[in-house]
């Protein structure tokens, strides 16, 4: 049996978007809360009954979320454009080697706009 499990987190944080287009707003300094959603699939232990502790989850990716926390994403080296994509693959990259199982990273920018990141 394999199952996906999703943890969510949030934070706050401003960002603005230097190449979208003359005009657009995102270009204007402004902020977020920002929500995250870090899923790992794979097999059912059948002694546990659980793909992973959701606590796991939680600690191997909690520590890197909070790294933005009430920050200014353009400031953190590799967000210099930081777009929902170039965060979500951020996240992936440093989630990746904590969380073999992590099977998709999603940030969400506001409650109707979300960005869903696979790693290919
Ligand atoms: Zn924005």
């Amino acid at each position: 049996m394999r199952t996906t499990l999703i943890k969510t987190f949030t934070f706050e944080a401003a960002h603005k978007l230097p190449h979208a287009p003359e005009g657009n707003k995102c270009r204007r300094l402004h902020g977020h809360s920002f929500g995250i959603e870090v899923a790992v699939e794979g097999e059912v232990n059948p002694q546990t009954g659980w793909v992973m502790d959701f606590a796991e989850l939680k600690a191997a990716a909690g520590p890197v979320i909070e790294e933005l926390d009430h920050r200014y994403l353009n400031e953190i080296a590799g967000l210099e454009n930081p777009t929902s994509e170039v965060l979500a693959r951020w996240l992936w990259e440093r989630l990746k080697p904590k969380l073999p199982l992590l099977s998709a990273v999603t940030v969400r920018e506001t409650c109707t706009s979300r960005c869903e990141y696979r790693g290919l």
